[in-house]
């Protein structure tokens, strides 16, 4: 083999990893003090948001020409898990400029692409996603949530469950089922709703996770829309909806393993101070190796978002779906082991507020559950991948 062998698949460009260093000093000004304190008041993390909006990253992989930087789902990945790596996990980057961004960059008219884009980019609009509901939950198919043709318009009607940041979005884009004027038979299809539309409420969820990004049940009460918040084709929905949910898993990949990444730095930190039997507990080795184990996991996870990025960047949207589950499904696993880890080398301090590792438990569990469940992801590798009977 020639001493010139390839190792780009292997590696990132320099480019990227200038990103990667800028995002991470930028969040650790805010650090995960910041980002527990607005959780715990009840505040928000808009300050940070438009930081990241002012230097580019949120728009990192947005078109040039909308006010984004031209990259891909790769770059916007490594923003998201540096962020993360600092102990500000945004799930708004999973939601807002990743499906959102994509999906009305990818089909959105030019009319919806000037209108949304640049303030999606630059951080002074985000868009929440809402496709969960209750009575269906992972099965989206069975979503009951209708848009009904009014004269040019459309009225959408229904409910929807555990959506983020409605609460600091200026927009929802919500998956809801138009009829075909043939069949009757109901389609998915992609709606922009305004957060101030008449007949939109929401109420928050109180929910277990030490977050300032909070859930809400959306009640879409018969809210009048006009033509142009159809976004793509009505007959495309399906498609469209994939194409959104691939940058998703990308996405919470990365969200997952930068909370695994802070917590194994936290303990590792953590277990070469703390002394007990005359000696750092990180010299024993029943503490040492569960943090190594976590250390190999993340890395794993790591390069299956990079594979999975890679290949949605490349046009490879079926190979990407393969990648981007199992990414998911690793950096989900990497993330709770990491976060369990890093609560029991902490000893009791680990259950303590001022350590603050018991709180990224709830974190690093949410991404077992959301944007889709591990079980899910089983479900799509075993009948998908290895060709097994669909049980769902
Ligand atoms: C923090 C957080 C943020 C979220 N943000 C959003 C958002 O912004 N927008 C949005 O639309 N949704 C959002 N969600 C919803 C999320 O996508 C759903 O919670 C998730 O898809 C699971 O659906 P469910 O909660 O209804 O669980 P259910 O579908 O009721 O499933 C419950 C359990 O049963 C398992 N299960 C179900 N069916 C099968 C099967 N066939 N085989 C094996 N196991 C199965 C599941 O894996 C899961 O463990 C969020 C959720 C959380 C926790």
């Amino acid at each position: 083999m020639s001493a010139e062998t390839d190792t780009t698949p292997f590696t990132e460009t320099d480019e990227r990893r200038s990103l990667r260093r800028e995002v991470a000093k930028l969040a650790s000004g805010y650090g995960r003090e910041y980002f527990v304190r607005q959780a715990r008041n009840g505040e928000k993390t808009t300050d940070l948001w438009l930081d990241m909006g002012t230097h580019g990253y949120l728009g990192v992989a947005l078109p040039e020409e909308y006010g984004g930087g031209g990259g891909g789902i790769g770059d916007l990945a490594a923003v998201c898990e540096e962020l993360a790596a600092q102990g500000c996990p945004l799930l708004m980057m999973v939601v807002s400029p990743a499906i959102c961004g994509t999906v009305i960059s990818r089909f959105g008219t030019e009319e919806q692409k000037t209108r949304w884009l640049p303030s999606i980019a630059d951080g002074t609009l985000t868009m929440a996603f809402a496709i969960t509901e209750p009575d269906a939950g992972s099965n989206s198919h069975d979503i009951t949530t209708t848009a009904r043709r009014d004269g040019d318009g459309w009225v959408l009607r229904g409910r929807k469950i555990y959506i983020s940041g409605v609460d600091e979005a200026g927009a929802v884009l919500v998956v809801a089922r138009t009829e075909d004027a043939r069949t009757g038979r109901l389609r998915p299809a992609l709606f922009v709703v305004p957060t101030d539309a008449e007949g939109l409420e929401y109420q928050p969820i109180d929910m277990e996770i030490v977050s300032p990004e909070r859930q809400f049940t959306l009640f879409v009460d018969d809210v009048r829309l006009p033509a142009d918040a159809l976004v793509g084709d009505e007959n495309a929905g399906i498609a469209q909806l994939f194409a959104g949910l691939n940058p998703e898993r990308i996405m919470a990949a990365a969200f997952a393993t930068g909370i695994g990444r802070f917590a194994l730095d936290k303990a590792t930190e953590y277990v070469k101070g703390r002394e007990v039997f005359g000696a750092p507990i990180g010299a024993h080795q029943g503490v040492a190796h569960p943090l190594a184990q976590s250390k190999i996991e993340i890395e794993l996870a790591r390069l299956m978002t990079q594979k999975a990025a890679a290949l949605y960047d490349a046009g490879d949207d079926t190979g990407a779906g393969e990648a981007a589950n199992m990414a998911k499904y690793a950096a989900g696993e990497a993330a709770c082991a990491a976060a369990d880890r890093a609560v029991q080398v902490h000893g009791g301090n680990g259950i303590t507020t001022e350590y603050g590792m018991a709180g990224l438990l709830v974190a690093a569990r949410a991404t077992r559950i959301a944007p889709v469940s591990r079980e899910m992801i089983l479900n799509f590798v075993g009948s998908h991948s290895l060709g097994l009977p669909k049980s769902y």
